[in-house]
């Protein structure tokens, strides 16, 4: 297994080594490291917590890229609306239900990531057998979260001096 994640200090995505030869994380920009949890068996594969932060919620996802799907449907539009233009719907049609198929298989044999709710680190290869797929209310409820979060830290702004008479043009 090993993970796709964001360091919280500077933001870099990372990605680590196989989580059974390392003892922890660590960034490679900055030098922040997180040592993997001692009760965690991590040569097992199972995974009951994000290795990033400790949540327990995760979601499990496909790990196909969103583009790649998108690619596939311009393709298939674009080749058989030519192959339409020279009079060929047979060829039009082959050609659209071709992409649709690849697009099919090619999801089928992608591997599964486990994904955390709170810091959306990846988990590859993972045994992804106890997890669900990503619930919206959950997701919503980690939203609000971070937001909230993300509130707090913001430091409040000392309101702008406003000018008086003194700092106004100059007198002579
Ligand atoms: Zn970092
Ligand atoms: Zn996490």
């Amino acid at each position: 297994m090993y993970l796709t994640y964001i360091c919280p200090r500077c933001e870099q995505t990372n990605q680590s080594g196989d989580v059974a030869d390392v003892d922890g994380l660590e960034c490679s920009a900055c030098g922040w490291s997180r040592p993997f949890a001692d009760h965690l068996d991590l040569k097992q594969g199972g995974l009951s917590e994000c290795l990033r932060c400790g949540n327990t919620d995760l979601w499990r996802q496909k790990n196909f890229p969103q583009w790649l799907g998108l690619t596939f449907v311009a393709l298939g539009a674009i080749t058989s609306s030519i192959a339409w233009a020279y009079h060929r719907p047979v060829w039009a049609l082959g050609i659209l239900m071709g992409f649709a198929l690849l697009d099919m298989v090619l999801y089928l044999v992608m591997p599964d990531v486990l994904v955390c709710y709170r810091c959306r680190t990846k988990h590859h290869r993972a045994d992804v057998s106890q997890h669900g797929a990503f619930d919206h209310e959950l997701g919503e409820r980690y939203r609000q979260e971070k937001i909230r979060l993300e509130q707090a830290q913001q430091p409040t702004l000392p309101k702008s001096p406003s000018p008086t008479e003194s700092e106004s043009l100059p007198r002579s």
